[in-house]
């Protein structure tokens, strides 16, 4: 067979060779030893999941801490699976869970010397070596049907053979040139496959960084490189651009790890060194006594869409993940508990190559810290944030008085234990909704075992003797005084040492006073609530309470 020949044959426009793309993506220069040039290389579906930042943030770990490149790469190739408007949301979602990356497919274009970045955009990139594989024999159109490929699959039911375009079965694989110029003359589509000298008789061995030595069988398959519009797919494209790139190492969930030994194959037919991999195991969650696989049916936080809405600040997700990643980021924190997640070295020896589990009580607790530790300002500018985006009533509450909503998230911060009091912005309405006047209300009650009239009456009369001007203990004072007034012990020990000999204590009468003002059993500091709330709300609230009681 004159390859050559038949190389002309099926791609007549392609002029450029292999080494004139060498030249155009020359290898990067200036890179410290061992920089780790890796990608994320997602499809644009519309849906961002945990498995996209897991991957993002392996990969964007693994580059930067050594000095390399991290870039975005949009696997457009299929069609059928595009979503309008899907590239943008990617972009947008990995920008706004802080995954930086030096170059790629930004807004509207692209942003390095690389490019294109989107696979849709490289088919002449593709076609240049399509047409070096024809012309070395180790690529070859075929012609079959949809029709024809069923009833191969139907014969290979029949004599319980293997499935797939292989062996015998490869129709095109050796018909003569003739035939194949007499079908293009004809008209006939076809895709181009790449030609297997692989036997399912043996095996590869092979070392993935995560998953460590891997026997897997060989590749039998002759699959397909080019679809009949002359769009790659995703096997051939990104050997194609992981080389042009110049990746050094390939990132990605261990659901390629079945298809790794015809990349491997690919890769040496090209031409090209493959690169290093890491295959991600997959993320999973209990359900009942036994794990499973995050699914996106049954599972809301599957998607990155649900962290957003719930309100996790990015650092509190991006923790999490560190924490479910590396086995021991858990002991660096408490040895560090301030320090940047930068700081930490993040190794692919510490991931779990069975996958991970995802514990979303455990995410939750994480949030709580990570809000815990952060300034009353940072606290203000991600809740309003997050606030204009998903409640907009809440937010203009929110930024009426900037400095006002900063001092109550200033209560109870700063310490050596900072209050653990939300871990999503969507609870803090609930937190602290009270604190305006629109959001207030009385949502909880006293136990019944207390008489409405005397709560009444210890509210009404604290409305009188309220003074903002007395310091913590001269505040706590007159609600003990008014207690011990009404019958409730001023003294919790001597409470406790007889209650039967009072109505209750003080920590009951403050709770009346908390629940006239904050409408709720439980709030942040009542002393500091009673300042920012202003004398003038709380003798309101106070008085409308106690009358409600009437
Ligand atoms: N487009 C593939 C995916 O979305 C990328 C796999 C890879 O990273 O190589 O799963």
């Amino acid at each position: 067979m004159d390859y050559e020949y038949l190389a002309n044959l099926l791609f007549p426009e392609v002029t450029d060779t292999p080494e004139d793309l060498e030249k155009r993506f020359p290898p990067r220069e200036g890179l410290p030893e061992g920089a780790v040039v890796t990608r994320m290389a997602p499809s644009p579906t519309g849906f961002v999941h945990l498995g996209n930042l897991v991957q993002g943030l392996t990969s964007e770990r693994l580059a930067h801490q050594s000095g390399g490149v991290l870039f975005l790469r949009v696997e457009d190739t299929d069609s059928k699976r595009e979503v309008k408007g899907a590239v943008e949301v990617l972009i947008e979602t990995l920008k706004h869970y802080g995954i930086h990356f030096d170059e790629g497919a930004v807004m509207g274009g692209d942003s390095g010397a690389y490019g294109p970045y989107r696979q849709s955009r490289r088919a002449p990139i593709y076609h240049v070596y399509a047409k070096k594989l024809v012309r070395e024999g180790l690529a070859y159109p075929c012609f079959c049907t949809e029709e024809e490929l069923k009833e191969i699959h139907e014969e290979q039911e029949k004599e319980n053979a293997n499935f797939g375009y292989f062996g015998k079965w490869a129709k095109w694989r050796d018909r003569p040139v003739e035939d194949i110029e007499q079908m293009i003359a004809a008209g006939h589509k076809w895709v181009l496959r790449f030609r297997s000298t692989g036997s399912i008789e043996n095996k590869i061995k092979f070392t993935d960084l995560i998953k460590g030595e891997i026997e897997i069988t060989e590749n039998d398959i002759d699959h397909v490189l080019l679809k009949s519009d002359g769009i790659p797919t995703y096997h051939f494209a990104h050997a194609v651009d992981d080389h042009l790139m110049r990746t050094t190492h390939v990132v990605r969930g261990d659901e390629w790890l079945s298809t790794l030994p015809f990349h491997l194959q690919l890769f040496r037919a090209l031409g090209f060194r493959p690169p290093k991999y890491c295959h991600i195991g997959p993320l999973m969650k209990m359900d009942g006594n036994s794990k499973r696989k995050l699914s996106k049916r049954k599972d809301p936080e599957l998607a990155l869409t649900y962290y957003r809405a719930e309100g996790f600040p990015i650092e509190a997700v991006y923790e999490y993940i560190l924490t479910v990643l590396n086995s021991n980021f858990e002991d660096w924190r408490r040895a560090n508990p301030d320090a940047p997640t930068d700081d930490f070295r993040f190794s692919y020896k510490k991931m779990n190559p069975a996958g991970s589990l995802f514990d979303g009580a455990k995410l939750r607790d994480v949030s709580k810290n990570v809000i815990g530790k952060m300034s009353a300002e940072r606290v203000y500018e991600l809740a309003a944030g997050w606030a204009a985006e998903f409640d907009p009533e809440f937010h203009a509450a929110l930024t009426r008085d900037r400095d006002r909503t900063v001092a109550v998230f200033a209560i109870g911060r700063g310490g050596k234990k900072p209050r653990k009091d939300f871990a999503v912005f969507s609870e803090l309405k609930d937190y602290m909704g009270f604190f305006y006047d629109e959001f207030f209300a009385i949502k909880e009650t006293f136990d019944p075992k207390f008489a409405p009239a005397d709560v009444a009456a210890i509210v009404s009369e604290y409305a009188e003797m309220y003074d903002p001007a007395d310091d913590q203990t001269a505040w706590f004072d007159k609600i003990k005084n008014l207690g011990a007034a009404h019958g409730f012990a001023a003294d919790m020990k001597e409470y406790r040492a007889d209650p039967d000999a009072y109505k209750g204590s003080v920590a009951d009468v403050s709770n009346f006073i908390r629940l006239a003002l904050t409408g709720k059993n439980s709030s942040p500091d009542m002393y500091a609530v009673m300042n920012i709330l202003g004398k003038q709300t709380c003798v309101a609230r106070l008085l409308a309470f106690a009358e409600s009681l009437k």
